[in-house]
């Protein structure tokens, strides 16, 4: 997504910011260890953190910011890092843009909580597979079942079953195809990637004409092996 595209986003954010406000507030103890991975999000919301989030940062914070997008990137196959989001000091730079997963941690009863880590246990077995059979890459399985633990120390004001949180999913998937056949996306893309978007992004920011994250993705399989 290109800047002028997410401009075009701007008028369904009050519908989005409508959403993330009906989470339940609670206490957090800060010690980021949620915030590990690439978390998942929609196109409104990709605008949202475009405009809302790095184009906020300081040019220091966005130079930071920017490089440990591309390390993250490349290393993430071999390596857990935190989310490049994150600042020296632990706190979220884009923390009033953070997409929906972010908002959510914490949040979900355990049971919820566990269903969810099994699928994403199946889904990173899955793609550990194919990356072997297709690419020749053996991942560290270690590295293939860690899940970000279930946070003992967050106190929500209420907790969500897995009902109320694929609620909130749906209402931003309907904003995404609002936003789509109305013309003001081009794409209906949910379930995207924060890094691996933010990375097209700067890609077309850069003017590297030829270079697109295919590229980058080559060097990611060539580092791992
Ligand atoms: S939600 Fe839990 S794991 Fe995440 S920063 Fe807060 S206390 Fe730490
Ligand atoms: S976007 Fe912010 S809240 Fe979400 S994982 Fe990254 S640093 Fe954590």
């Amino acid at each position: 997504m290109k800047l002028e595209e997410a401009n075009k986003l701007v008028p369904y954010f009050e519908s989005l910011n409508r959403v993330y406000s009906e989470i339940p507030n609670g206490t957090c103890m800060g010690c980021a260890n949620c915030c590990t991975e690439s978390v998942n999000l929609t196109n409104v919301e990709f605008g949202n953190v475009l405009i809302n989030g790095l184009m906020q940062l300081s040019e220091v914070d966005y130079k930071a910011t920017v490089s440990r997008i591309f390390r993250f990137y490349l290393s993430e196959l071999g390596t857990t890092n935190y989310c490049p989001f994150l600042g020296d000091d632990k706190r979220c730079l884009i923390y009033n843009a953070r997409p929906l997963p972010c908002r959510l941690f914490g949040t979900p009863d355990r049971a919820t909580f566990d269903a969810n880590i099994k699928q994403i246990k199946i889904q990173n077995l899955k793609y550990a597979r194919v990356l072997a059979v297709k690419e020749g890459v053996k991942l560290d399985l270690n590295r293939v079942n860690r899940t970000i633990p279930f946070c003992e120390s967050y106190q929500p004001e209420a907790t969500l079953d897995g009902e109320a949180i694929q609620m909130l999913y749906d209402r931003l998937i309907n904003l995404d195809g609002k936003a789509y056949f109305e013309g003001a996306s081009s794409e209906f893309a949910i379930n995207g990637d924060l890094v691996g978007w933010t990375i097209d992004y700067l890609l077309s920011t850069l003017g590297l004409e030829g270079i697109n994250r295919e590229w980058f993705y080559d060097i990611k399989v060539k580092l791992s092996k």
